[in-house]
């Protein structure tokens, strides 16, 4: 396997989040990645290659242009509107009955992104450029022929819509890669996210296809983040009804519980066939995750890593969030090693 990684992630360092009324340090690193990072070269697991540039083409396969005009140019515009230089964060945010489009540089992050937990500082859209590039060099090993390619992204993209933004993630990097797979003649392409959040982004991107699945494992958002969305009702629209299968799970799902239903994603996969599997990884399932309430072992993550790459396709792993540092590289490592040994 070939893992793709950048050191431009770290111009993305976020001073803060706001969460429950409180602003807090971001659980959002840039350790996160150096970690991993760190923990993959340790595991022997192949060569680390830097990303090659793509330019603008792949972004707005999935991205409205409007939406990356705003994300380019918000910090400068933020801080010349007189906004504090720390980060962009809004503070009044459209909703249902009120979401006309405002573009005073104030007022944008609050119709852009949809929650408080993703600021925006001065090398935030040079990193998410970065983690895309990451993504998409994925995307191009597979289509060189490649069988397993490990995306090293940071920041995230799960929950980046097509014009919105928000937990941790600006662009979708696995929306990216599965919309360059396809458009290089793939005609069908499966998603599968085990990030303990529902990707609420990857969703209503791919929500009207039939020709990407989207399955996604998470916590019942009735509990857990990101709340509006990610029910187990939401299975596609027109063309795409069918095509987007949420399974979530009660706080305190263990190992066995989790491959149970693991399986029965894998299947839905294996039905619609497809001849690429782009996996959003996150780590956030893990027991000793400070944001998560399942509780996976440790030896969860070559067991889950197995079982998918049983599916015999060609895989690119894009990883997301997985908060709890101390373990996040093993974690991430084990995954990894037990997908290897079974491609
Ligand atoms: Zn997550």
């Amino acid at each position: 396997m070939i893992t793709i990684a950048s050191p431009e992630h770290a111009q993305h360092r976020a001073p803060h989040e706001f969460l429950d009324g409180r602003l807090i340090p971001p659980y959002e690193s840039p350790e996160r990645a150096e970690i991993i990072l760190a923990a993959v070269e340790r595991a022997g697991l192949g060569p680390i290659v830097r990303p090659r540039a793509f330019g603008d083409a792949p972004l707005h396969a999935v991205h409205a242009p409007d939406f990356l005009g705003y994300l380019e140019h918000a910090y400068g515009r933020w801080v010349a509107a007189g906004g504090d230089p720390a980060a962009v964060l809004p503070s009044t945010l459209a909703v249902r009955w009120m979401d006309r489009r405002c573009l005073h540089p104030l007022v944008a992050p609050g119709y852009y992104s949809f929650d408080l937990s993703a600021p925006i500082v001065a090398g935030t859209y040079r990193a998410a450029r970065a983690s895309a590039d990451i993504a998409l060099t994925g995307a191009a090993l597979l289509l060189e022929g490649e069988p397993l390619a490990f995306a090293l992204c940071r920041p995230p993209g799960h929950n980046a819509g097509s014009d919105m933004y928000g937990g941790y993630c600006y662009l979708n990097n696995a929306a990216i890669a599965a919309e360059q797979l396809v458009r290089s003649g793939a005609a069908r392409v499966a998603i599968l996210d085990i990030d303990f959040h529902h990707g609420n982004g990857t969703q209503q991107i791919f929500y009207g296809r039939d020709d990407v699945l989207f399955v996604s494992i998470h916590a019942d958002p009735a509990r857990e983040y990101p709340y509006f969305g990610g029910y187990a009702d939401e299975r596609g629209t027109g063309a795409g009804t069918g095509f987007n299968l949420n399974l979530p799970l009660e706080a305190g799902v263990d190992d066995a519980r989790y491959l149970a239903v693991l399986d029965q994603a894998l299947a839905a996969i294996q039905a619609f066939g497809p001849r690429f599997l782009v996996l959003s990884a996150g780590f956030d399932t893990f027991g000793g995750d400070p944001i998560g309430d399942f509780a996976l072992a440790a030896a969860a993550y070559p067991a889950i890593g197995r079982r998918i790459a049983a599916l015999g396709l060609p895989t690119l792993v894009v990883q997301e969030g997985g908060y709890a540092v101390a373990a996040l590289g093993e974690n991430a490592a084990s995954l990894l090693r037990g997908m290897a040994a079974e491609a």
